[in-house]
């Protein structure tokens, strides 16, 4: 019976440590079949998770032993929160560990975009030398429009802000007088003026019911013709058979995905377009990033299994809880 288990591919060094001091398994396929995790969950204090295991009332149900779930990364949409808190689970995730690391991704993302450097590689290897097709466009006194301004977005615009970009924000939950947007001079405008205006728009929304294909049809008729588009927040703000047709209609001159509306996806006409960059999901997996993240969740279970309570709770302990259920 496993005191921590670990439901996905989460290894390294955290892992070891915590291995020292508690009975960890790790089953890093156990995700895909759910009676099995409700089965292995039984006597488990502790379960650690990426994005896709899928943490249920169903599941919570069967769990009576469990007391903290720990989620390696950030966004919690795989989480039934609600249910976590009646069953008086304790949850914790990772917020800060990974910003870098996926407004890194992004930025690289806009410069291959404007500067088609896949593109150019991909033909030069095949013999070609083709020094007009290539020239791509500069980011120098263009406009960076954040959909978004939590962290990842903050962390991002203040890197395009270093290429001379100017930077416009939407989000109607930060003031127009917040301190990280002031400091990088950036305007809070309203959603469609952002698609108005901006050259390059990063997306860095939550996946919530608000978000759902919030980038449809409609927004990306208002995109310039010569906008490009980002997406390294959560597939589903984005109406994936919309972004085909501004592609395919030159509507938009380019876009870059790290999310998709399913993954991994099945083969479609995204795939067969030229200007658009696919990622597998790898924003945040640096190395730099995945030891961050592990460490942080690994140091966080023990210390809810030690009675303490954990730093990053997005679902706190009950005020009585002392590091087991019953007591
Ligand atoms: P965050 O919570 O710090 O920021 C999200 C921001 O979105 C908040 O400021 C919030 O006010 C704003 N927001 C919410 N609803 C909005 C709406 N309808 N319109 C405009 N703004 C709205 O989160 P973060 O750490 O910056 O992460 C951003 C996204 O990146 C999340 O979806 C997260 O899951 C995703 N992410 C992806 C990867 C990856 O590997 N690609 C890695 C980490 C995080």
């Amino acid at each position: 019976m496993a005191d921590i288990l670990i439901s996905e591919n989460i290894r390294g060094d955290a892992v070891d440590t915590l291995s020292k001091r508690f009975n960890v398994v790790t089953m890093p396929d156990l995700w895909r079949d759910p009676a099995a995790l409700a089965h292995e969950l039984q006597g488990t204090r502790a379960l650690i998770i990426r994005n896709q295991t899928q943490i249920t009332d169903d599941l919570l149900r069967t769990a009576n032993d469990l007391i903290v779930l720990g989620r390696a990364g950030v966004g919690l949409d795989n989480v039934d929160l609600k249910a976590c808190e009646k069953a008086g689970i304790i949850v914790t995730s990772t917020p800060e560990q990974s910003t870098i690391s996926v407004a890194e991704l992004a930025i690289g993302l806009m410069i291959s975009l404007a500067r088609q450097i896949p593109q150019a590689d991909a033909d030069t290897r095949q013999g070609n030398w083709n020094r007009q097709r290539f020239g791509g466009t500069e980011l120098h006194g263009k406009t960076f429009g954040i959909i978004g301004a939590g962290r990842i977005g903050l962390a991002t615009a203040r890197r395009a802000q270093a290429f001379g970009m100017s930077i416009l924000a939407h989000d109607p939950f930060v003031s127009r007088d917040n301190v990280f947007l002031a400091e990088l001079n950036a305007k809070v405008v309203t959603f469609e003026d952002l698609l108005d205006r901006s050259d390059v728009i990063s997306c860095h929304l939550p996946a919530s019911p608000q978000t759902v294909r919030v980038i449809n049809a409609t927004a990306f008729a208002r995109m310039k013709p010569s906008a490009l588009f980002i997406n390294t927040s959560r597939g589903e703000v984005v109406d994936e058979t919309a972004l085909v047709d501004a592609l395919k209609s030159n509507r938009i001159a380019g876009a870059a995905l790290d999310v998709r509306e399913a993954e991994p996806p099945a083969k479609g006409e995204l795939e067969t377009l030229s200007n658009v960059l696919l990622m597998p999901h790898i924003a945040a997996f640096t190395r730099e990033a995945q030891a961050r993240v592990t460490r942080a969740i690994c140091e966080d279970v023990a210390r809810v299994l030690d009675g303490e309570r954990p730093m990053n709770a997005v679902v706190a302990p009950p005020a009585s809880r002392n590091g087991s259920k019953k007591g």
